[in-house]
């Protein structure tokens, strides 16, 4: 079986090291789904993908980009800092989102930023948050849907207190579920 890894890629600006922690967590939760992480080349910010009248990011545009240049297997995490929408729901911003079953997923630390609520800058506490959506956004990617589990990582946060509520990790029942997804792909 070919090695599969999440690819983890900056979108503008994302310190380094941010990645490099991030991918520690990921392959803490992921492995033996998937071989391991790693830091890819960054990827400029698309074209158009800026909404002037909303002062936000247009996440579908993002997400087709990051699709177009992903090759095999492996899964990317695209890791960014500016305010996301999607055109497609009615939703004032999202935190990221994610191919169901897919490979590619994004998530975003503007708004998981305490900064952004006009608090005092807390980096542990916005890491915290990213590894909690970043984790939620990837286990989309392998199957998972919304977990009706207020402390499962597979919760779906509304805010920021959503987000602080759950756990970093994914409940009894979608590790199982998730594992099935993983069996099938062995299978094939
Ligand atoms: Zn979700
Ligand atoms: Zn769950």
């Amino acid at each position: 079986m070919v090695p599969m890894i999440v690819e983890l890629i900056a979108v503008g600006d994302v310190k380094r090291e941010i990645l490099d922690k991030l991918r520690q967590k990921i392959e803490w939760t992921f492995v033996p789904l998937i071989d391991g992480g790693a830091v890819g080349q960054p990827m400029e910010m698309p074209a158009g993908a800026l909404n002037q009248d909303r002062k936000q990011y247009n996440a579908d545009i993002i997400l087709a980009k990051v699709l177009e240049r992903t090759t095999g297997d492996n899964k990317v995490l695209t890791v960014l800092d500016v305010d996301l929408y999607t055109p497609v729901q009615n939703l004032n911003f999202i935190f990221g989102q994610a191919q169901l079953r897919g490979r590619v997923a994004m998530v975003s630390m503007r708004r998981l930023d305490p900064r952004f609520y006009n608090k005092g800058g807390d980096g542990e506490l916005l890491f915290n948050r990213l590894v909690k959506e970043a984790i939620h956004e990837l286990g989309h990617t392998f199957g998972l849907i919304h977990c009706p589990n207020a402390g499962c990582v597979m919760s779906f946060s509304n805010s920021v207190s959503d987000v602080d509520e759950k756990t970093a990790t994914l409940c009894k029942l979608c590790r199982t579920k998730i594992q099935t997804t993983a069996t099938i792909r062995i299978v094939r």
